[in-house]
């Protein structure tokens, strides 16, 4: 049985930031972090586009899991800001979860992120064209580091880590519990115990983090999944907000049902890529910062939030379901042609291959109308409607559709202003904690709970 002062389970950016943090603050203390997935030389996803087209269902996701989390191939876009990507203001205040992302953000410039640009929406004219047809620009400030800058900056943490904190990688956590006050961790036959815990599982280690939380009686609550898909367009319909603003996150209120819809996750001159959630085949998107792996069409996803009451619990199992659905008509992700879903009928190969936009990702065109229900789907085409006023060319027939994009919520975890639950030294952090959803907020929570620890 090995023995540590601080275990961290799960290596995406909320344990890096804690193991960082805890360090540079505390070198004395003994740490060791457990990660499910890879090393960050390892992580590697098979598809190549020519002989792996789609997700084989790797044992470990590269793309979800390994040193780096969910975001190491993500666009590596760190949004400051209060008004989206978690709600760690209501546990630490919105001031002091500013502050915290602010010192992540300078944390990712000394370690390779230096040169890349911060976009922020301040005084942006596109605010009044929002609001003026009916569209809600938020506020933030956006690093965009990219995905090949992203790389190097984890890369950079890892060297600078890894002589003072003991890394076990391809190691899944299986159990955690206490005894005599500290927390037994079992990895297979292995036992390990330590003094604190910090728990950040991320999206994918979902389930086990409700299990975990079951077993030692952790309040949780969820009622929230977010459903729609990823749109695709010549990167010069939405050059005019992207050149400035890099990201731009706009909501809608629908007329037809008054459902909030919203752009998520853009990604200029990016790639759509698939996402595998525990063997479920979603979407996403990325870019790179280097103008020779950038693509001529950007990407974004466009979410309705679905919220549930009494008695239905089980929202990311709605979610999953809709996203069964997609990979059992399509194999994986569905691909159709904003004009095909419009006159009711599929996109075939020809029709995809006749298109003027290129798809970055080989998907199965179908029909998005057999999968995403009514309700939703009348939602994300008004909403594109809506966005074809400021940014004409959105509605045009050949813009792609792909389904279904998922943002599953982990439920949220019962934890006080230092995200700590009512055991002693026991912290849930991170997107497993269902209190964040982004890379900056994720970061900012494990130095947060690093600072409790050191005192
Ligand atoms: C393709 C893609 C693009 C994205 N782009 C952006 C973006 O541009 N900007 C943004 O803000 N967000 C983005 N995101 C979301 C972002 O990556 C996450 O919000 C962020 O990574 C959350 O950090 P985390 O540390 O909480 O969890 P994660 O990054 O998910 O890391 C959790 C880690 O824990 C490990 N783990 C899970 N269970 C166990 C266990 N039992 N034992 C041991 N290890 C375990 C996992 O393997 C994983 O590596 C993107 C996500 C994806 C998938």
């Amino acid at each position: 049985m090995m023995n540590y002062d601080v275990i961290i389970v799960g290596a995406g950016p909320g344990g890096i930031f804690a193991a960082y943090e805890l360090s540079e603050r505390r070198p004395d203390l003994k740490i060791a972090v457990f990660e499910a997935g890879h090393a960050l030389h390892k992580r590697k996803c098979p598809i190549d586009g020519e002989k792996i087209k789609t997700c084989i269902g790797c044992k470990s996701c590269s793309i979800m899991s390994g040193f780096g989390g969910a975001g190491a191939f993500s666009d590596g876009k760190y949004n400051i800001t209060n008004d989206f990507g978690g709600t760690l203001y209501e546990h630490l205040g919105k001031k002091q979860a500013l502050d915290l992302m602010h010192y992540v953000d300078k944390i990712n410039l000394r370690f390779g992120g230096e040169g890349t640009k911060l976009y922020s929406t301040a005084g942006s004219r596109f605010k009044t064209v929002c609001i003026q047809n009916d569209l809600h620009l938020l506020d933030a400030s956006v690093r965009h580091l990219g995905t090949d800058i992203n790389y190097i900056v984890l890369e950079n943490l890892y060297n600078y880590l890894k002589d003072k904190v003991q890394f076990f990688f391809d190691t899944h956590v299986d159990t955690v519990s206490m005894k005599d006050g500290r927390y037994n961790i079992t990895t297979g036959d292995n036992t390990y115990t330590c003094e604190k815990c910090i728990i950040s599982v991320g999206r994918i280690g979902s389930k086990w983090m409700e299990n975990v939380c079951r077993e030692l009686n952790v309040p949780t609550k969820s009622n929230r999944v977010d459903i729609g898909v990823r749109v695709e367009l010549p990167a010069a319909v939405f050059a005019h907000l992207t050149d400035e603003l890099y990201e731009s996150k706009i909501v809608y209120r629908t007329e037809k049902y008054g459902d909030r819809v919203r752009t998520f996750c853009m990604n200029p001159k990016g790639s759509v890529v698939n996402e595998n959630t525990n063997g479920i085949i979603t979407v996403n998107g990325h870019s790179y910062e280097d103008p020779e792996k950038q693509t001529d069409n950007t990407n974004f996803a466009l979410l309705v939030a679905k919220h549930f009451s009494e008695p239905f619990k089980d929202s990311n199992g709605y979610g999953e379901s809709i996203a069964r659905l997609s990979n059992m008509l399509g194999g994986g992700v569905i691909v159709q042609r904003f004009g095909d879903l419009i006159r009711g009928r599929r996109s075939n190969a020809n029709r995809i291959e006749e298109s003027f936009v290129t798809p970055t990702l080989n998907a199965t065109p179908g029909d998005l109308s057999l999968v995403l229900p009514k309700r939703i789907l009348d939602g994300i085409i008004e909403m594109i409607y809506a966005l074809d006023k400021v940014a004409p060319g959105t509605a045009n027939e050949d813009t792609l559709l792909y389904g279904v994009e998922v943002k599953f919520y982990n439920m949220e975890v019962d934890v006080d202003r230092n995200l700590q639950t009512d055991y002693e030294g026991l912290y849930i952090i991170g997107d497993g904690s269902g209190i964040t959803h982004s890379l900056s907020h994720a970061s900012a929570s494990g130095v947060h709970v690093a600072r409790h620890i050191c005192g």
